[in-house]
């Protein structure tokens, strides 16, 4: 099988090295990818927010199967145009996908069937808004309606921080039309958990949870970001809590999805507060997070590519997938700066030696080609960990090419995401840790404490 992943993260990263591992796949393409998917996949140039350019392409190369990594090119409906055109796809539907791109739909979808969730109010006018924030009192939440790259939610303290973020929004347009709605809720206090399931538009499989680290700085301080590290699988979500968010959050979504219409087919990434009166949804992803993805997939003690097929097409297994035996730790290198404004175009050095540490795998993200280098064809593929840990992990022999050394320059906020694998969160988090210490760039920036309070 043929498959094309869209998008060109670590996330992405981590799907095509997961499947290119695998029996069924005979060959794994990534569009635009990124130098570290070079190694396990064919890169292609690609507009992945054009349904038609994705489907021309997909059609002259003979793609068997197409994974949508990210989240704009399921609201810019490249699934639906596959789909249409007889394409075998997996990633839902844009309208499927509203659950993730509008936070109004998506809190009024738990709303019509019964998942546990902040209490809100839906504002279409900043008075309606102001209003809301008077009456829930602080601290209160305030979330832009669509897509604004993780910049669109306040947990105001006080109701002024409040009354400035509906202004910012609503009068000031600082996420454009995305802020022309916005959520007023309640402040929900607890810890996060980052729940996934698989689903094909009927039944829903759990594939695993994660603990994200979203503020910049160490002991969670600083602004919000994409996500500056994960573990996994997270140590709050047990048996019990499993079958409970299945039964309350899951299984309502996939029936209420049926039953309007817009049958979901997807992974459903639940972000989830531990409250005391029981888990709420703090937030619905309709793909895979980032830097989630990094840990959870790995841990996979089965193929991904069949069961993304089952789940895209309607017949995903019934029996629960095995346990993870072991556990994973990802520490995001960031550029100076991010999640402001950064320099890129800084040589990276040590990824190599770094890979070659046991248990450590090293993800790319905002990395590049320094201009005029090219792929070392045919030197070692660094494919797997750099040892045989946790009884799932292989390594392969060279398909493509890897880069050479100083050839790879910083291009983006997230640089790279270093994965240790380990039986314990200690030994994991050890590795992690020790694989950073190889790697440097200029003005490189991490946090020295994902999975800390856990180990
Ligand atoms: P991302 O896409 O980066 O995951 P987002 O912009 O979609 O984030 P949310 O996940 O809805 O926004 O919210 C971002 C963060 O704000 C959450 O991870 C959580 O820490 C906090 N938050 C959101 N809603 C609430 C709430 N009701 N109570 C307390 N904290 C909240």
């Amino acid at each position: 099988m043929k498959v094309l992943v869209l998008g060109s993260g670590g996330r992405e990263h981590a799907l095509a090295w997961k499947l290119r591992q695998e029996a069924g796949v005979s060959e794994v393409l990534c569009a635009p990818g990124n130098p570290g998917t070079a190694a396990c996949a064919r890169n292609v140039a690609m507009d992945i927010l054009s349904p038609a350019d994705v489907t021309a392409f997909v059609q002259a190369e003979a793609v068997d199967f197409v994974v949508i990594g990210p989240e704009q090119p399921l609201a810019a409906g490249v699934s639906d145009a596959l789909r249409d055109a007889g394409v075998a796809v997996f990633g839902p539907s844009q309208a499927a996908a509203r659950l993730e791109t509008s936070k109004a739909y998506s809190k009024a979808f738990m709303e019509r069937h019964g998942v546990p969730t902040a209490r809100a109010r839906i504002c279409t006018t900043a008075e309606d808004a102001d209003a809301a924030v008077a009456a829930f009192g602080a601290p209160v939440v305030i979330k832009a309606d669509g897509l604004a790259a993780g910049k669109g939610v306040t947990v105001a303290t006080t109701a002024a921080e409040a009354l400035a973020a509906v202004d910012a929004a609503m009068r000031q347009g600082a996420f454009g039309s995305a802020g022309s709605i916005v959520v007023v809720e309640e402040c929900l206090t607890g810890p996060e958990v980052s729940f996934f399931v698989l689903c094909d538009g009927a039944r829903g499989l759990f594939i695993g949870s994660a603990q994200d680290h979203k503020r910049a700085f160490d002991n969670d301080e600083g602004p919000n970001t994409g996500g500056m590290g994960a573990l996994a699988p997270s140590p709050l979500v047990d048996d019990a809590l499993i079958d409970r968010v299945m039964r309350t959050v899951v299984d309502p979504v996939l029936t209420g999805m049926r039953v309007e219409g817009t049958p979901f087919a997807g992974i459903l990434y639940c972000g989830l507060m531990l409250t005391a009166e029981g888990p709420k949804v703090i937030e619905f992803n309709v793909r895979f997070g980032d830097p989630e993805a990094q840990v959870v997939l790995p841990l996979l003690g089965v193929d991904l590519a069949p069961l993304l097929v089952a789940a895209a097409s309607g017949r995903l297994p019934s029996d629960p997938l095995p346990r993870p035996s072991g556990t994973r730790v990802g520490v995001v290198l960031a550029s100076g700066g991010y999640p402001g404004p950064m320099t890129t175009g800084h040589a990276i050095t040590g990824i190599d030696a770094a890979e070659h540490l046991e248990g450590v795998l090293v993800l790319h993200a905002g990395t590049r080609l320094r201009q005029g280098s090219r792929l070392r064809q045919g030197s070692r593929l660094r494919q797997g960990y750099g040892g045989q840990v946790g009884g799932q992990v292989r390594g392969e022999s060279a398909k493509s090419g890897e880069p050479a050394q100083d050839a790879v320059v910083t291009s983006g906020g997230r640089v790279l995401t270093v994965v240790g694998a380990g039986g314990t969160l200690r030994d994991a988090r050890d590795r992690a840790y020790a694989a950073v210490a190889c790697i440097s760039f200029e003005a490189m920036h991490f946090r020295t404490d994902i999975a800390a309070r856990y180990v």
